[in-house]
């Protein structure tokens, strides 16, 4: 055998030759006016074997290597996605209080927030701002956004993703792809695929049916590849039946490359790489993170027999698996030239050096604020209690342990450091102003947060402090909820209960005052069975960026009228999720053995009844929906795929203040030879009305939209018969319908 060194000198002898072509400044890869697969094709032809190969592993914890004999940068990287996180290190590191080097950017609302706001124009802006952030901050990508699907309650990073439809996802993954791109950033779509549970994720094998990963897990990511035009996917940590998905070449390849027709480069994800030629064959092109220290920090955290202590992809090892016959050389110049592509794609050859920009301008502060504010769903407003007329209030007693510490976002690599953050107990001192009294009281400390809280003797002080205060206030607002600790990533949430004294606190609250408001500050749907019958009004603010408060206090004061809706069901115990007799699974092997019924599919379908259904949410104004149009109402296959049916409803504000209301399009297929879910979003829009105002919304619906994932035929398929098109405000809010007939 071979060894390892002497393939190098046989490697760098061989590489001689092209490396005297190389370097000439008429070079047609230096060229920016070239297309960029011939400067791919080009630079490719200039490189050594070994330089392909080094490009394969990252050079630190956040960089890709460079090669600057050609010119090739590093591309720097930060996570990601809901702002800019320091990138200094792992997120053990980067989370501790010490964090060694501090970057401060904008912490705008979680994925979950920004879902429900249905704003896609706004998720747009988001995604600009980020980008924007980024290249001010010295880096090239930015590590999101999360589109894997909200399949369990307890899933630790809900709230990075966009809820449980793949529609509503793959619409907010598209439009934050855009906004990055759009400033020459790199955005990175992740994670791929099937990755919506934490428990043990190096090893968990997420046991997906072809139909299911097709209808359910996959769409996000194909929308984000063919609409968004994304230029890097990052492979997911766990296995998909039965592989990796990091070494998976029916992922990888097959679906991604050959189907999707995707053009850029997969990443893995930090530590997913669990080989070295499996992975390189799959098309998984760069591991990260790389270089000593990185691979050093991974070894130290691996898990035992997952192999995820990185190192994989080295020179070294790529070409020695070269040299064994493993790896052919034709595909390490076809994962090269991924990376390659990339970096011509966005720019970042042509302009390697870090550019200039802002962070936290007034202009990206106020699309966090914004997106904070239209992302609040208000679930519950008996009375109504809300708006609080402020005219009329005297005093507030903000209580909970939520209320004066802002959460902004969940646990682990997406949490953003800002330089401010506005708690809501700030944000409704600083909206009621001096003429309203407002106090505070903690009523129970957060859960396993300060031991000092956790005695009887604390827990039954704080309890009587909320109690008092809300006694003699006109108005309670009780945040409650969860905190990086106990919701976030690599581990995933204990119960859908609220933490330990929280349902106490509301009851005991709610006793005292009637009049109170109870906030959510959570990524994912909490238990309420104790509370809610006796809760007047109930607001879910998700986590809500560093203008969370400020956004709240707008909403509870009328400032704004909420609109937010909600992008996954809450279900009324964790017990009705579909999912609840597969998770965590068995063996490490997690069957989705509920198949397409996901979410409000499986609520709606099954007739069981959530709490709060998908797409609700409430309004200080009324709506009415009206004149619901197919047109034409009976198409042909063939002249449905030149041309997509025209769908117009006409929306109403019938209430007395102006607000925005998202109208949801629905499809029913009742005639099809496989089993359907009874209806499934495939259109929506945000629309903001004057008080009387009505606006003609128009929609579009095309073959896809009509069809299922036939195993048989391994495509997407529409069956000729009567469909039913239904238009309203959640999946269960749908007050019209029209006929489409699909003929042969
Ligand atoms: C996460 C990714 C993240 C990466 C880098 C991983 O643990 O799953 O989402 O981008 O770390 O921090």
């Amino acid at each position: 055998m071979l060894k390892v060194s002497s393939i190098l000198s046989t490697v760098l002898l061989l590489s001689l030759l092209p490396a005297a072509l190389a370097q000439t400044d008429a070079a047609p890869y230096k060229n920016a006016s070239l297309p960029v697969d011939q400067r791919v094709h080009d630079l490719l032809g200039r490189m050594t074997p070994e330089e392909k190969a080094t490009l394969f592993a990252g050079s630190g914890w956040m960089e890709s290597a460079a090669i600057e004999r050609l010119g090739i940068p590093s591309i720097r990287m930060a996570d990601g996605p809901m702002g800019v996180r320091s990138w200094a290190g792992s997120s053990a590191i980067t989370n501790a209080a010490n964090n060694p080097v501090k970057v401060l950017s904008t912490s705008f609302p979680s994925g979950i927030a920004m879902a429900a706001t249905w704003d896609t124009e706004l998720v747009q802006r988001e995604g600009q701002a980020i980008g924007q952030e980024t290249k001010a901050l010295g880096r090239n990508m930015i590590l999101g956004p999360t589109v894997n699907i909200n399949r369990v309650p307890l899933w630790g990073r809900n709230f990075e993703g966009y809820g449980e439809d793949p529609w509503l996802s793959g619409r907010m993954g598209v439009a934050y792809i855009k906004g990055v791109q759009s400033e020459g950033v790199i955005p990175s779509l992740k994670h791929f695929a099937a990755n919506n549970e934490e428990f043990e994720r190096h090893r968990i094998d997420s046991r997906v049916d072809p139909r299911t990963l097709n209808e359910i897990y996959l769409p996000a990511f194909k929308a984000g590849v063919q609409e968004g035009g994304v230029w890097t996917v990052m492979s997911a940590y766990n296995l998909l039946n039965g592989v990796h998905c990091a070494e998976d070449p029916a992922l990888l390849t097959d679906i991604l490359r050959k189907e999707w027709g995707f053009k850029g480069l997969v990443i893995s994800d930090w530590g997913s790489t669990y080989s070295t030629a499996p992975t390189v064959n799959a098309g998984m092109d760069l591991e990260m993170p790389g270089g000593p220290p990185a691979v050093a920090f991974l070894k130290r955290g691996a898990t035992a027999l997952a192999g995820n202590s990185g190192g994989w992809l080295t020179a070294e090892k790529v070409l020695a698996e070269v040299a064994a016959g493993h790896i052919s050389q034709a595909t390490v110049d076809a994962n090269a030239g991924h990376i390659l592509h990339v970096l011509f794609e966005s720019g970042l050859f042509d302009h390697p050096e870090p550019a200039t920009g802002e962070i936290d301008t007034p202009a990206q502060i106020a699309v966090a604020r914004q997106g904070a504010t239209e992302g609040i769903v208000l679930l519950k407003n008996a009375g109504p209690l809300l708006p609080l007329e402020a005219a009329k209030i005297h005093s507030i007693a903000v209580i909970g342990p939520n209320a004066a510490v802002a959460r902004t976002g969940g646990g682990g690599s997406s949490l953003v450091r800002s330089k401010y953050a506005i708690a809501p107990l700030d944000g409704i001192r600083e909206r009621a102003g001096s003429a309203i009294q407002v106090t505070s009281a903690l009523g129970v400390g957060m859960e396993g947060e300060d031991p000092a809280q956790d005695t009887p003797e604390a827990r039954a002080k704080a309890l009587a402090e909320a109690v008092a205060a809300a006694s003699s206030a006109d108005v309670a607002v009780i945040v409650v909820g969860r905190y990086p600790k106990l919701e976030g990533e690599s581990f995933d949430i204990k119960t859908m209960d609220l933490p330990a004294g929280q349902d106490e606190l509301i009851e005991a609250v709610t006793k005292a005052n009637p009049r109170t408001v109870v906030v959510l500050n959570t990524g994912s749907p909490v238990t309420m069975s104790k509370w809610l019958a006796a809760t007047p009004a109930l607001v879910e603010m998700w986590y809500g960026g560093q203008e969370g408060g400020h956004a709240l206090a707008a909403i509870l004061f009328g400032d704004a009228n909420p609109s937010g809706k909600l992008p996954n069901s809450f279900p009324k115990a964790w017990a009705d999720s579909p999912a609840y007799p597969t998770y965590p699974g068995k063996d490490l092997r997690a069957e989705y053995s509920e198949g397409i019924y996901v979410g409000y599919r499986y609520f709606d379908t099954k007739n069981v009844e959530p709490q709060f259904p998908f797409g609700f949410g409430l309004s200080y104004t009324t709506f009415e929906l009206s004149d619901l149009t197919v047109s034409p109402g009976g198409v042909t296959q063939k002249a449905l795929e030149a041309k997509p049916v025209q769908v117009s409803v006409k929306v109403r504000n019938t209430g007395t203040r102006a607000g925005a209301e998202v109208v949801q399009i629905y499809v029913h297929d009742g005639h099809a030879k496989v089993d359907r879910p009874l209806r499934e979003l495939k259109g929506f829009e945000r629309v903001e009305l004057a008080p009387g105002a009505t606006r003609t919304l128009h929609f579009t619906l095309n073959l896809a939209a009509l069809s299922y994932y036939s195993v048989e035929k391994s495509a997407w398929t529409a069956e000729p018969g009567e469909f039913e098109i239904f238009a309203g405000t959640s999946s269960r809010d749908l007050p019209l319908h029209a006929a489409l007939e699909l003929r042969q």
